[in-house]
């Protein structure tokens, strides 16, 4: 180019506005963990980002604020105060996992759309103007927000593209209307045969009034200007293009979004603050064998039941393999504190640590002492766990979960099911024991031993954690998409003044 042709470039350069994105995730942890990751890596990649949130949330996010500040990435917290009181709800509950009954998730849901005009002001506000907004497919009332604004909106879910594509049929076909929880429900036009009863399939969940939001969801999904995913190519390029063509909405994936939290700091405060001292966690780690330690947790939203607990725990005991284990039962389950403590502990001190509340999930999984991840399949989990190169054991509770373990299960050959009997819907409190201790150790003794297919499976593993750095690194998948994003969302702000 000519020394007069750079010129006119760099002035271009100069005058042409940084691409500004609106993050708006739902306020639940699997949600809005992953959109501080897409945040970060927007803002790795010189993008602006705005990151939607309420104080309590905020106050969750101090890890994140201290990262991207201490990066000096151009992110920043928009912080709205959540009408929780006049919604029917407790003050302060202002996140998913707060939500005392699962009727009362409605009422969230609406709190979550009275959003709408506040949010709108204070986007009007923002210099520069956004020039995107990527938000949670529940938050269906940001279309409406894009719109009032000019600008493009994104959708995000927060499934892998398999399982977004299995939803996506079910909205489009009412797969699931009149239907009974245990009829078997068949996807046509997916690309391989899937079928799941009822009752295993996303969007199950009864809630009254859910529905007609539900609806919007879909609605608004149909007009959105495409979908972002935690994935990228290498792990699911069939179901990408499969959902390209299904939907003809343009997908952008451009994750693994937990690897941009690469930093210990980042790493151990995801999320939350953990209830565990990090560096005891890891000083145990440690002193165990490479591979030798299965990692149970079940995120933050599964509530297991007591007798459930309790028999994963004797399980966990009769295989012998040292473990974390990961209890959220608390104030909720005295009952399991009280067994806990009336030996259990005592008995496995020497290979078994349980961590109560909330783990630095992500720092644990990738110690080279984890062999294996016992996992209730959320995406977010089932990706870090991919990231961390380590083979599943799977057992699904409730939502998409299902479908993620055939994902997992069956088409990457990089776990195997427990064998749950049953659903643990998200807010049931179930009784019943659906995974026995001797499936438990069972399991266990088989993806931890030397046997060919536990090595087979761990192979597979390693490959993919691979293939899934790589597609962050420079020239990789995701990194170029990131890159293409910003450009594409930039040169539409430029384009319209
Ligand atoms: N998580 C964590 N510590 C915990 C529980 C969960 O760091 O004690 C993180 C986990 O790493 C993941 C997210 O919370 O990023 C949970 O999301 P997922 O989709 O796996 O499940 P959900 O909680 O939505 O069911």
């Amino acid at each position: 180019m000519s020394s007069a042709g750079h010129a006119v470039d760099q002035q271009r350069k100069s005058t042409t506005m940084k691409a500004h994105f609106v993050l708006v995730p739902m306020m639940a942890q699997g949600h809005m963990i992953p959109m501080t990751g897409m945040a970060r890596l927007l803002a790795e990649h010189g993008a602006q980002v705005s990151f939607v949130t309420t104080p309590v949330n905020a106050a969750r996010m101090a890890g994140f604020v201290t990262a991207v500040e201490a990066a000096g990435l151009a992110v920043q917290l928009v912080k709205l105060p959540f009408p929780a009181t006049e919604f029917g709800l407790p003050d302060g509950c202002e996140n998913l996992d707060m939500i005392q009954s699962r009727d009362l998730s409605r009422n969230f849901m609406e709190a979550c759309g009275a959003l709408r005009e506040p949010l709108t002001a204070r986007l009007r506000q923002l210099c520069p103007p956004p020039s995107c907004i990527i938000s949670d497919m529940v938050q269906w009332w940001t279309g409406e927000i894009a719109r009032e604004l000019g600008i493009p909106r994104l959708t995000f879910d927060g499934f892998c593209t398999f399982a977004s594509l299995a939803r996506y049929i079910i909205f489009r076909d009412k797969l699931l209307d009149n239907v009974a929880d245990e009829e078997i429900v068949t996807f046509s036009g997916f690309p391989m045969l899937l079928e799941l009863p009822k009752a295993r399939c996303p969007g199950s969940l009864c809630v009254p009034g859910m529905e007609q939001i539900r609806d919007k969801m879909y609605e608004e999904e149909l007009q959105s200007d495409g979908n972002v995913m935690n994935s990228f190519q290498e792990l699911e390029r069939l179901y990408i293009e499969s959902f390209e063509q299904i939907t003809g909405k343009k997908v952008w994936t451009i994750g693994p979004m937990c690897l941009c939290d690469r930093d210990s700091n980042m790493m151990a405060a995801r999320g939350n603050k953990a209830s565990v001292d990090e560096a005891k966690c890891l000083q145990w780690l440690d002193s165990k064998k490479p591979g030798s330690v299965i990692f149970v947790s079940f995120g933050s939203l599964a509530s297991t039941a007591p007798q459930q607990l309790v028999e994963l725990g004797l399980g966990l005991e009769a295989s012998k393999e040292p473990f974390i284990w990961v209890i959220k039962a608390g104030n909720k389950f005295p009952e399991v504190e009280e067994w806990l403590a009336d030996g259990f502990e005592e008995r496995v001190k020497d290979r078994g640590m349980i961590i109560r509340g909330w783990a630095p999930q992500v720092m644990i999984l990738w110690h080279q002492a984890i062999g294996g991840f016992m996992t209730h399949c959320g995406w977010n989990s089932t990706i870090e766990g991919i990231c961390a190169g380590v083979p599943m054991i799977t057992w699904p509770h409730f939502a998409e979960q299902f479908l993620n373990e055939k994902f997992v299960v069956n088409l990457l050959k990089i776990g195997l099911e427990i064998g749950v009997k049953g659903v643990a819907q998200w807010g049931s409190e179930h009784k019943e024991v659906r995974v026995t201790r001797n499936a438990v150790e069972t399991a266990v003794s088989t993806l931890m031993n030397d046997g060919e297919a536990a090595q087979e499976m761990r192979m597979r593993a390693k490959d993919l954690g691979v293939k899934a750095r790589r597609a962050l690194e420079e020239g990789g998948s995701s990194y170029d998409n990131i890159r293409l994003l910003i450009q594409e969302m930039g040169n539409k702000q430029n384009a319209s003044g």
